[in-house]
């Protein structure tokens, strides 16, 4: 679709959702009233700078059905947020909301190469979590065949791969890496199953960790993005050339704002994610602060495709560390361990007090080839290891090797980092 009838769709869009949300959501009747915003003056999107922003807070003080634009009798579904932080948030869609899942899911899959030809193995988890269902209805509607595992029992999911005649696998990248690590355990290399695709989202990954996926599956992994709030998987995906998400800008608006000044970034600078839902029924959102970290990759992509791309996240504004002043995301460690011989991309951050300083330690897994009897090869690979760790985050670390397979694997999202500094009566 040519920019400029896109941006015409998306006028007239963000205009109805904005008239809606204001007739029919307390919050945002409230809200925009506050700020002096009467949706019947949005003109262009540029106005879109006087329209507030909606958080997380928002929702849980809606909780569990505040936010819902559309009349009970009309939602047909609920999902919620994991709520690991806090007070789930409850989202709510109409017939017509899945069913414009199941086309953005179904456009996610074909944009980074599955076809009805495929068979999809979906082991993110179903029930409220949106990832396992939104993959699901995606790769029906796409006409792939469909493979409803959910997540965990990781032996069953090597079996089922190999048996079913998997093409593509659909999980968290965490996930992922557990399965090639079981399958091998099995006495199964993972570059022998049929499995030619990737599809990963719902954590921050970086370029390394895809590259060590895509060797030890012998696949292409595709990132995608989504988040319950907004609707699920389906917002953005990467394209067969991996290099950056397309936005599904006729259903989502993005903006990168300042993380604390909220001013809008220009294309190509980082910043904080902000999306507005065009079409969504039982739960438009308004200028949602995603927290995750992001930019707009300004440059076209070779596919041809004007969907403008964001890069992949770079974390997320509260998974940051503060340590000793400095900020640190934990995917900046994950980028480092990547490009090692010898460690595998398995880690735990541990964070306590020594004193009133903060101390980090690394638990980094060596990798199972690697002779870990032999002490002075060891010793060299854990300097190696602290150098490069301290040189990209510029924070003195500690690093603690340890054997393979002994840091917990996760069959959804990843838990990278162990905060103990509260417990030892330090400010956090
Ligand atoms: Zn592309």
């Amino acid at each position: 679709m040519p920019r400029g009838e896109l941006e015409k769709l998306q006028l007239a869009r963000t205009k109805d959702v904005l008239q809606r949300v204001y007739a029919n959501v307390p919050l945002y009747k409230r809200k925009f009233d506050e700020a002096g915003f009467d949706p019947s003056t949005f003109e262009s999107l540029d106005d879109l700078v006087r329209v507030p922003f909606t958080v997380k807070d928002d929702m849980r003080s809606a909780y569990p059905y505040g936010m819902f634009a559309a009349p009970m009798r009309d939602i047909v579904r609920v999902h919620s947020s994991s709520g690991t932080t806090g007070q789930i948030t409850v989202v709510g869609y109409t017939r017509g909301d899945i069913d414009r899942w199941a086309d953005l899911m179904a456009r996610t899959y074909a944009s980074g190469g599955t076809t009805p030809d495929d068979v999809v193995q979906v082991a993110y988890g179903y029930g409220l979590f949106t990832g396992g269902l939104g993959a699901h209805y995606g790769a029906e509607r796409l006409g792939a065949l469909t493979i409803p595992v959910s997540g965990g029992n990781t032996k069953r999911q090597v079996q089922i791969l190999k048996d079913f005649g998997v093409t593509v696998l659909a999980c968290t990248p965490s996930y992922a890496l557990l399965i090639a690590e079981t399958a091998m355990e099995m006495g199964i290399d993972p570059r022998d199953l049929p499995i030619r695709v990737g599809v990963f989202g719902a954590e921050p990954w970086s370029e390394s960790m895809r590259h060590q996926i895509e060797h030890a599956m012998g696949i292409k992994a595709i990132d995608i993005y989504g988040l319950s709030e907004v609707m699920g998987p389906g917002v953005a995906a990467e394209c067969v050339h991996q290099n950056g998400l397309h936005v599904f800008e006729d259903h989502f608006l993005i903006e990168i704002v300042d993380p604390e000044t909220f001013e809008r970034m220009p294309d190509g600078e980082y910043g904080e994610v902000v999306f507005t839902t065009l079409t969504k029924e039982g739960i438009p959102i308004i200028r949602y602060r995603t927290r995750d970290l992001s930019r707009i990759i300004p440059e076209p992509c070779t596919c041809g495709r004007t969907f403008r791309r964001m890069e992949r996240i770079g974390g997320r504004s509260d998974d940051m560390l503060i340590i000793r002043g400095v900020n640190v995301f934990p995917s900046q460690i994950e980028q480092v361990l990547g490009t090692i011989p010898g460690v595998a991309p398995h880690y735990l951050v541990v964070l306590s007090k020594r004193g009133s300083l903060d101390h980090v330690q690394v638990q980094v897994e060596v990798a199972p080839e690697f002779r870990i009897d032999e002490v002075r090869e060891l010793e060299r690979l854990q300097k190696r290891v602290r150098a490069e760790i301290e040189s990209a985050l510029a924070v003195s670390i500690e690093v603690k090797l340890v054997e393979p397979k002994t840091i917990a694997r996760s069959e959804g999202k990843a838990k990278r980092v162990l905060d103990l500094r509260a417990e030892h009566g330090g400010a956090k």
